[in-house]
């Protein structure tokens, strides 16, 4: 396996330095690639984390995944780590990198286009094309919690089937979005399963535990690991929409994600500073809260709830 002018054979275990340009100071920024490779042949899974600057659990699960020694311990295959890829946003704690843009809707990239751009091509041109699966680690954007769930795309079987082989609470079938790895590796023939869990810039330990441990039962599915923890019950959501805030106020939920609704029950209210006026919402139709939104002071049209339906 060639990763970036580097060989990795079998039974070897690299870390290769991909240039990322550098800051305003002069400092080179490098992507780290790790290479872990078993002496057995095998598949080749993508592990990557911090696409998004802010989002630390991801980075968590693949930290505790290496210091437990997980991929030092491969029976089959190859695992490539990227802890952050979206280094300029990570020292910044911002999901972007520094000129607003997205890497997530910049796939597939271009070495001369903006600095997402050019993140994004460090993956989709150097790496991807010697992946066979991914697993993308993210927590909710902005101020949005996420219960653990792995997103996967919607009427791909072997993405099911890779879904229900990670097993995180919720495996949520969902369109991916024009320009996102998921969207462009698909489009390669390669699926990749979208991790969530969590909020950006904080810890949330259930996230992180059930992240790693769905990591190393997808790794025991493919014949890489000797064992993983126990299978954990899975809710499979056919679909999700978002409650979004009828006005303006102060936000506060009365139910968090992870739990069970049902139609016409009350999720959370919106009251003016003054206390003048107050908007319940109420839950649309039966079905499971998969994220909330953790703002105090909200605008109108403001993404409160994502409820996921069977
Ligand atoms: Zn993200």
């Amino acid at each position: 396996m060639d990763i970036h002018h580097t060989h990795i054979a079998p039974g070897q275990h690299e870390l290769v330095k991909i240039p990322a340009g550098r800051l305003p100071t002069g400092n080179a920024v490098q992507v780290q690639v790790e290479v872990f490779r078993s002496e057995k042949p095998g598949p080749t899974v993508l592990v990557l984390a911090g696409v998004h600057g802010d989002e630390v659990n991801g980075v968590e699960i693949l930290r505790q995944a290496r210091s437990q020694g997980l991929f030092e311990r491969l029976q089959s295959g190859s695992v490539i780590a990227v802890p952050i890829l979206n280094v300029y946003g990570f020292i910044n704690f911002t999901r972007e990198v520094p000129d607003g843009k997205d890497i997530n809707r910049s796939f597939p990239g271009n070495s001369r286009g903006s600095l997402a751009s050019r993140l994004a091509r460090i993956i989709s041109k150097k790496i991807l094309p010697v992946v066979d699966v991914g697993v993308d680690l993210h927590p909710g954007a902005g101020m949005t919690y996420n219960y653990p769930q792995i997103r996967y795309s919607r009427g791909h079987a072997p993405s099911l089937a890779y879904a229900e082989q990670f097993g995180a609470p919720f495996l949520l079938a969902k369109p991916a979005i024009r320009k996102s790895l998921r969207r462009i590796a698909l489009d390669a023939g390669t699926p990749i399963l979208v991790f969530e869990g969590g909020e950006n810039l904080r810890y949330d330990a259930t996230s992180i535990a059930k992240g790693l441990a769905g990591l190393q039962r997808f790794l025991a599915a493919q014949g890489m690991l000797s064992e993983a923890p126990e299978p954990e019950p899975v809710r499979h959501l056919a679909k999700s929409s978002w409650m979004r805030a009828p006005r303006a106020g102060m936000f506060q939920w009365y139910k968090p994600s992870g739990h069970q609704v049902q139609a016409d029950e009350p999720l959370g209210i919106i009251h003016d500073p003054l206390g003048n006026h107050q908007v319940v919402l109420y839950a649309p139709r039966s079905g499971y809260i998969v994220g909330h939104n953790n703002a105090t002071v909200i605008s109108q049209g403001d993404a409160l709830f994502h409820i996921g339906y069977e």
